[in-house]
């Protein structure tokens, strides 16, 4: 089973905390339309006859694209790999792109998960964030995608800086309004070279408060949780039946095929970076090469890979599988690390796998470093 994820690198303006690859210029739009296409068809051997059960288009903002520009690289990922009978396909969207007409329209392709870019149901965060849309249409797009879409996913942002619990709270309770069964948070991070850590460098903008954002992460876990859905990774929550098949399959550590400028991929043994920058991208894969550069992973580079995913998700870690893929000393590592952990009530041994508690769970990417083996190699 694989999953291949495309990238569209253009949005409609800068938000002010990302740190993804887009331009705002859609210049180059038809080019690397064909450039993606051209990327499916160069790397259409590398899955080898392997099933499709995944179509992921991230970005970006893939609703910038047309229907028909979305249905050719559908229609080229049919014509290059096998896909499954039964395939997720999912379009990463933004409110301000899902008029009624366009998400009638989009009924009309294989597109069967939309994950809306929400954020917030308030307008001043939207506008601190600098997203293109506003409150009102954040909610009219739900409106109408529930009607014609079940498998629905919602992204908000928690500790933006103004943001009051009550107000979280709010955002909350109108996502649950909409009867949709996958909601995606995210803590607002300063990423460096970002217009957020500029305005609040300058002063401009308050600093995040680790505090309140961590609140606001517990205030979300046992209100979703209360709801029926499961808190199945850190920052996904789900009804059952409605997780994301395409970031499950990644936190598996199942392969995956990357395409389009700053994609990743992954094939078991070696991970991908297609060039972050859509020119040379696009001459590239009119060139007929392919712009990526690999990294073979050590055994110590996937133990701390799976250390980290493990600690993130509601399977945690297998002790027996570290032993088995990673050996004893691995194993005996992994524990002895673990321990001041499991006296902190920060993480705890269940049937052979190792979790972090509710307590653990917010600080549980700073737990797994801790327990990441040195690559002395
Ligand atoms: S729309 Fe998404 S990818 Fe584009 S700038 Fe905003 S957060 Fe980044």
């Amino acid at each position: 089973m694989s999953g291949i994820y495309i990238h569209i690198p253009f949005c409609k303006q800068a938000c002010h905390y990302c740190d993804f690859h887009f331009s705002t210029s859609l210049k180059k739009r038809d080019e690397m339309v064909g450039a993606l296409a051209k990327e499916l068809e160069l790397r259409k051997d590398e899955f080898n006859g392997v099933t499709i059960e995944t179509i992921y288009f991230g970005g970006g903002t893939p609703s910038v694209l047309s229907i028909k520009e979305l249905q050719f690289l559908i229609e080229s990922v049919y014509k290059n790999y096998k896909v499954s009978d039964n395939p997720e396909i999912t379009l990463e969207a933004n409110p301000d792109d899902l008029s009624p007409e366009r998400i009638q329209n989009l009924t009309h392709t294989q597109i069967n998960r939309l994950s809306i870019g929400i954020q917030s149901f308030f307008d001043e965060d939207l506008k601190l964030m600098n997203r293109a849309h506003n409150s009102e249409e954040a909610k009219n797009c739900l409106l109408v995608a529930t009607q014609h879409f079940d498998n629905i996913s919602v992204d908000l942002i928690y500790g933006i800086q103004n943001a009051t619990n009550t107000q979280w709270i709010q955002n909350i309770e109108t996502a649950l309004s909409y009867n949709i069964p996958h909601i995606s948070c995210y803590a607002l991070t300063v990423e460096p070279n970002t217009a957020l850590a500029s305005f609040i460098k300058k002063g401009i903008i308050d600093d995040v408060n680790d505090e309140k954002a961590q609140e606001q992460f517990y205030i979300l876990k046992e209100t979703l949780e209360n709801k029926g859905f499961v808190h199945y990774e850190l920052s996904n929550f789900g009804k059952e039946g409605f997780f994301s098949r395409n970031n499950s399959a990644y936190w598996q550590g199942k392969s995956y095929i990357g395409i389009g400028p700053s994609a990743h991929s992954f094939n078991g043994k070696q991970r991908g970076w297609n060039v972050r920058n859509n020119s040379k991208y696009i001459k590239a894969i009119q060139n007929g090469e392919l712009p990526i550069e690999l990294e073979t992973l050590t055994k110590t580079d996937r133990y701390n890979e799976y250390v980290m995913i493990g600690l993130r998700t509601m399977w945690g870690i297998s002790i027996a599988k570290v032993e088995k893929d990673f050996g004893t000393v691995f194993k005996d590592y992994l524990l002895e690390h673990a321990n001041a952990y499991i006296n902190q009530h920060l993480l705890y041994i269940d049937e052979e796998h190792l979790r972090v508690t509710k307590k653990g769970q917010f600080l549980s990417d700073g737990i797994a470093s801790e327990l990441f083996k040195l690559n002395l190699s």
